[in-house]
């Protein structure tokens, strides 16, 4: 069964509120792959526009500078963050994995953070005021672009560090305090752009954790933790419509627990829910990963098999016949079911499959139960 027991399996969903990420990782690549569905055009939006700002930023340079070399430099740089910015664009384009989503965009944030300090350095006779803005737009972007927590923060120290150098490198331009001044406000624009993204990271995972607990609570029977009828019903329809298309066979099997009014006035309903439980247990460990087993209604189960025939149904259901016969139920003993069987022919519908298959188990119970009929 493909999920049902990952829950317990996982380490306990705890978000890391230091760096705002999952302190399991596959959670954290489920998380960041279901986010960057979401974000991937606003990234899309952010780069582009990032770009043509940085690009439309000629003009100020042309008034300054004039036709002089430094313009052609200006010029040369702007192009580059254009350049990067189109070719993480393009990377970007079709989700890769997390790693190597995190590197691109790592990429892209260093290599035109440093592009930006190096147009400041051409600016060297620039007011330091109006640069520092500039800086503090700069990390308000970086903290804009989705990435891991600590990335981002790792990169605006380094804006801040290699702007301070600056300062400090060409004398004479501001006082000591001036310059303790502007480096205050930028490690103060650092903190609030850093601690609005962990606070915002935080919050977005535990949603995350939220909105899949209740989508797999829209698919999944309380009781066996297997899949609902629901969910069945809409699988049913899309393994017909994929078979009408592709003629790729596929078998549905019906199983009912064999004289379960006994089992329940007998012991009691609460041992009956236990052998519920117990069942869908057994069936799960049989049968693939692409097979779709679910709770069909009191004491009846469904399964779903792709790409299988009649005959290898068939044989599958005995194999899970004798399994079940075999096991030893706690204080109840043995418990049997019976299993009908059919494969999708062209133009069946859900229920003319469903009537075929409940006719088949209503002849195995009259065949004295404990058995697998199929047609
Ligand atoms: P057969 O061998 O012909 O299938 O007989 P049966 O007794 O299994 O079949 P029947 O359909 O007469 O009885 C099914 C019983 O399953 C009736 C109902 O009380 C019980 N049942 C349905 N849902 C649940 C449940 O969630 N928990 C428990 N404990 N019992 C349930
Ligand atoms: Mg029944
Ligand atoms: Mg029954």
């Amino acid at each position: 069964m493909p999920d049902m027991n990952s829950e317990h399996k996982n380490p306990p969903r705890r978000v890391n509120g230091y760096t705002a990420t999952f302190g399991d990782k596959a959670l954290e690549r489920d998380y960041f792959v279901h986010e960057y569905g979401r974000l991937g055009r606003y990234l899309r939006f952010f780069l582009s526009a990032g770009a043509l700002l940085y690009f439309m930023f000629l003009v100020p340079d042309y008034l300054v500078f004039g036709a002089e070399p430094r313009f052609l430099f200006l010029f040369a740089l702007r192009a580059l963050f254009v350049f990067v910015s189109l070719v993480t664009l393009l990377a970007l384009k079709k989700p890769a994995n997390l790693p190597v989503m995190h590197r691109w965009i790592t990429g892209y944030l260093a290599l035109n953070c440093l592009n930006f300090i190096a147009v400041l350095t051409l600016y060297e006779k620039g007011n330091p005021y109006i640069q520092g803005f500039s800086v503090i737009m700069v990390i308000l972007g970086i903290f804009l672009v989705p990435n891991r927590w600590v990335l981002s923060v790792t990169i605006a120290v380094a804006v801040i560090i290699s702007y301070t150098a600056l300062l400090v490198t060409s004398p004479g331009r501001l006082t000591g305090f001036e310059i303790a001044a502007i480096i205050t406000y930028l490690v103060l624009a650092l903190v609030l752009g850093a601690f609005s993204m962990l606070r915002g990271e935080y919050s977005k995972r535990l949603q995350y954790l939220t909105t899949r607990d209740l989508e797999r609570m829209t698919v999944t029977d309380a009781l066996t933790g297997v899949f609902n009828r629901k969910k069945f019903d809409d699988e049913l329809s899309r393994w017909i419509m994929i078979a009408y298309r592709y003629h790729g066979p596929f078998s549905l099997v019906l199983i009912d627990i064999d004289n379960f009014k006994k089992i329940n006035d007998t012991h009691g309903h609460r041992a009956g829910d236990a052998v519920l439980t117990g069942i869908a247990m057994l069936v799960s460990t049989q049968i693939r990963e692409i097979d779709l087993f679910a709770r069909w209604g009191g004491e009846e189960f469904a399964l779903l098999l792709p790409q299988t025939g009649r005959v290898q149904a068939a044989v599958l259901a005995d194999r899970i016949r004798a399994v079940i016969e075999k096991h030893q139920f706690p204080r109840i003993g043995r418990v049997t079911c019976s299993f009908g069987i059919t494969e999708y022919l062209p133009e069946d519908t859900a229920e003319s499959l469903f009537i075929r298959v409940d006719g088949l188990l209503y002849t195995a119970k009259s065949n004295g139960k404990n058995c697998v009929v199929s047609g």
